[in-house]
């Protein structure tokens, strides 16, 4: 059988502890024995980060400006202990920070769906995407604790020195304080990257807020989105049949509830990190959650939405046999070679994507998984396999298919 070939390489971000492993064993199982695999490798893995004095992250996000599509394996983000575990020397940032300030995008996640792991709500039948904004809001807060009474005020004060002023509170008592920022162009472009995720996936996109008590932090959000959409998307959507739609954060969350899912569900940083933990965990698993992260100039980067697993990882550096689900992480690969044979009209490559996809459901849904599902499925005669072999019943039925 010859292999598919490719003719642009995908940007490869190799990563730690199990992911790694697993990455390993989704190459040459399912990936090489099949296509003639081009890739630009970066090994993003914590000693090499450390080597290249964290350098090797940045060029990996150049690389994916400079290419379009790139695959990435979860990384560990280091704390003092991974600090002292990996002798580094600087507790570097998180590469998923890195990549996302350079790339300025969006991401959005959605289940992965499978018969016989059926979602908590049961009126969803297909999945529910979620696009959340990673700048700014709370997560870039400063915030004070007031001691007793006096007056707290916001301040901004011009180039040219100019002020205007808002009293936020006359204190009678101690009591406490926030003052949150975002920026039009982070909100402008996550609004085209949700406007542009939604065409390419023909999905309605559903966006909230909540403006009605937040008159002017949130009512911006949700002017220049309507105003990029009148603009610039409002022709697209009618000619792709999908429609924008506004509505309160609080009318959005029970519609959500009585959807049939199958849309995408656009979210402020806070409300994105929150509702992503309640649709991954009513869907079934993070393990089962796909993560892209989509710039506003077309740049796509595909990873799982779970981290490295570290403690399968020391089971498996100790011996023992480990269970770990590599669903998500193949998913991340088969988006990445959907997306660069969409770019470079290679129809063999997008229809290995869709093929090693339904594979992956169909060994799923004959009874072999991993541990994580077995624990939660309604089918009946499972076979629980570790990930090695659960990797290797996928490639028999693709071969089979
Ligand atoms: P995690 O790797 O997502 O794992 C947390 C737990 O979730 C696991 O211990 C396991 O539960 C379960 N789990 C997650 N993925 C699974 C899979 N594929 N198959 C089966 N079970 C799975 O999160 P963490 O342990 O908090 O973080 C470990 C490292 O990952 C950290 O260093 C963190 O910095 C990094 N991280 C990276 C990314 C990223 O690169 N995108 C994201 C998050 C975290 P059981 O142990 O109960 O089986
Ligand atoms: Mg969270």
């Amino acid at each position: 059988m010859s292999k598919i070939a490719m003719t642009t390489p995908l940007v490869e971000m190799d990563g730690d502890e199990m992911t790694r492993i697993i990455w390993k064993y989704i190459k040459d199982e399912l990936l090489i024995p099949f296509i003639d695999l081009k890739t630009e490798y970066y090994d993003l893995g914590l000693p090499h980060r450390n080597e290249t004095d964290d350098k090797v992250t940045f060029d990996s996000a150049y690389a994916t400006q400079k290419y379009g599509v790139a695959v990435k394996c979860a990384t560990i983000t280091p704390n003092a202990a991974r600090v002292e575990e990996y002798n580094l020397k600087e507790m570097w940032k998180s590469p998923n920070g890195t990549i996302r300030a350079i790339l300025d995008g969006t991401v959005f996640r959605a289940p992965i769906i499978v018969k016989g792991i059926e979602p908590c709500v049961k009126n969803w039948k297909a999945p529910i995407t979620i696009a959340r904004h990673a700048y700014g809001d709370v997560y870039k807060a400063s915030e004070m604790k007031i001691p007793g009474a006096g007056k707290v005020e916001l301040v901004y004060t011009a180039e040219d020195g100019t002020t205007e002023s808002v009293l936020v509170h006359e204190f009678k008592s101690a009591g406490i304080v926030q003052g949150m920022h975002n920026l039009n162009p982070s909100i402008e472009s996550f609004a085209r990257s949700c406007f542009n995720y939604a065409l390419d996936t023909k999905q309605s996109l559903w966006f909230a807020t909540k403006d009605t008590i937040s008159k002017k932090y949130d009512h911006t959000f949700k002017d220049i989105f309507q105003e990029i959409f009148d603009a610039e998307y409002k022709e697209k959507f009618d000619a792709a049949g999908i429609e924008y739609f506004y509505t309160l954060i609080d009318d959005a969350v029970a519609r959500v509830m009585k959807s049939k899912g199958g849309f995408i569900w656009a979210c402020k940083n806070y409300d994105g990190d929150v509702m992503s933990d309640m649709l991954s965990s009513a869907f079934g698993s993070l393990a089962m959650m796909t993560s892209v992260l989509v710039s506003p100039s077309g740049v796509y980067e595909y990873e799982a939405a779970h981290g490295t697993v570290q403690r399968h990882y020391y089971k498996h550096l100790a011996g023992e046999e480990t269970s770990t689900n590599p669903v998500a992480t193949i998913f991340a690969w088969t988006g990445a070679l959907r997306k660069r044979g969409e770019l470079d009209g290679n129809k063999e490559l997008m229809e290995f994507a869709d093929k090693l996809e339904k594979a992956t459901i169909a060994t799923i849904e004959s009874g072999k998984m991993t541990k994580d599902l077995a624990l939660i499925t309604e089918l009946p005669d499972v076979t629980v396999l570790n990930t090695e072999n659960f990797i290797k019943a996928i490639r028999t039925t693709l071969t089979e298919m």
